[in-house]
């Protein structure tokens, strides 16, 4: 497929990462949802329908998980999952909060909001979250709660969850893993990804990042329990969540994430790698992905659909610009909802330093075609040369990035 060229083709959407496009099996879900009449919350047939819809999304979506249907308390998305977990799995046992350096916004600007004392857990070169500090910072002081995400969403780096967890419990500090990104794409069974390693943790999923719709989301607990509402409303969610909760919005969020686990993403992967390659030989590099592995076999564990390509003394506004032009929808920086290209606070942790301004990411939809990609890939390429990118030095120092 020939790279469109005019700003009246439909652009090739390659930022998966800030919304998946909808899934066939959500958009059935969905219409399905939006079909009944009643409030769940209603005693009367319509209400009753609707009730018994939201308790079979409950039950799939907690058995997903391993877990029992009372779990799971429905929530607006990810960012409110994230922030119901500070608040009632946090502040309000008196724990103090503590994150992983490159974690979202969700969670940085909830332990803010709750004003709970806050400690950054550094992460190293990858991004991945330092086991060995976490273990030391566990070692002493009042009870904790842990945050850690699953994956990266700029990176798509998967966090040593399986070590994490463990420390953890021995500590008896409380986790919580931000599963908005993993969920559905990383193959659940993994080994920092299953029901073992996860039991006694609280997950957070978003609906539109699986191939729903925006609006709908989850914290899951590792069991039943009550929890200190951030909205108390009418007592929903069995008084843990109030408010009428999105019937078709969680509907599609739950298929989506069924159909999201049967997908091939080995396919998406491979497409990925192909690109990941074309990029480093243009003088790229991959944030979270040393300089050696980049060019060759990755090893590092990523999401399959994520990459992010830094190009050194190119700002990472200048390429989104560029390749927006060109038809191509990639995000820079952080996907700022201002609208604002800034520089990587992830990246920064992850001692990329100036770098970090001159990152984009790319991160393949569920429904990709190859000639996408390789047209995206072409793209690139031809944007690296125009703008003379310099090859990447040799990693040194904190993190993979050149410092520059
Ligand atoms: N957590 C992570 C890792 C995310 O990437 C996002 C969204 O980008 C969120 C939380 C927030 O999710 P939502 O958009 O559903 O509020």
């Amino acid at each position: 497929m020939p790279p469109p060229s005019s700003n009246s083709a439909k652009p090739v959407y390659l930022d998966a990462n800030a919304t998946e496009p909808l899934r066939p099996s959500a958009r059935a879900a969905l219409l399905k949802g939006l079909e009944v009449e009643g409030n769940p919350a209603s005693v009367h047939a319509p209400g009753r329908q609707a009730r018994a819809l939201l308790e079979e999304a409950r039950t799939r979506l907690a058995q997903a998980f391993g877990r029992e249907a009372d779990s799971v308390v429905f929530t607006s998305g990810g960012t409110e999952a994230d922030s119901l977990a500070v608040h009632a799995l946090g502040a309000v046992h008196g724990r103090r909060v503590i994150l992983g350096a490159t974690e979202h916004a969700a969670l940085h600007g909830a332990a803010r909001a709750e004003k709970v004392p806050t400690e950054i857990l550094p992460v190293d070169g990858a991004g991945r979250p330092d086991s060995a500090r976490l273990r030391e910072m566990l070692s002493g002081g009042p009870p904790a709660l842990v945050c850690v995400m699953a994956a990266n969403n700029e990176t798509g780096v998967v966090s040593p969850l399986a070590e994490i967890a463990a420390i953890c419990r021995e500590a008896g500090a409380q986790l919580h893993v931000d599963a908005v990104q993993a969920a559905g794409r990383l193959p659940w069974g993994s080994r920092d990804w299953n029901e073992e390693v996860l039991r006694e943790a609280s997950l957070a999923v978003s609906g539109h990042k699986m191939g729903g719709i925006m609006g709908a989301g989850a914290l899951i607990l590792p069991h039943d329990r009550p929890l200190m509402p951030l909205l108390p409303g009418g007592g929903q969610e069995r008084g843990r969540r109030g408010g009428t909760p999105a019937l078709p919005a969680l509907l599609a969020m739950v298929a989506a994430l069924a159909e999201s686990r049967a997908q091939d993403w080995q396919e998406i992967a491979g497409m990925r790698d192909e690109l990941q390659a074309r990029a480093v030989a243009a003088g790229a590099l991959v944030a979270g992905v040393s300089a050696e592995e980049g060019a060759g076999e990755a090893t590092t564990e990523r999401l399959p659909n994520t990459l992010s390509l830094i190009l050194p003394g190119v700002s990472g506004q200048t390429q989104l610009m560029l390749l927006d032009l060109a038809g191509f929808a990639v995000s820079a920086g952080s996907a700022c909802s201002s609208g604002k290209v800034t520089s990587s606070p992830v990246l920064e942790a992850m001692g990329y330093g100036a770098q970090a301004g001159q990152a984009i990411r790319v991160s393949l939809p569920w429904n990709v075609q190859p000639g996408e990609v390789q047209a995206f890939g072409q793209a690139y390429v031809e944007m690296a040369q125009r703008l003379g990118a310099r090859q990447p030095a040799p990693a040194a120092g904190v993190g993979w990035g050149t410092g520059a």
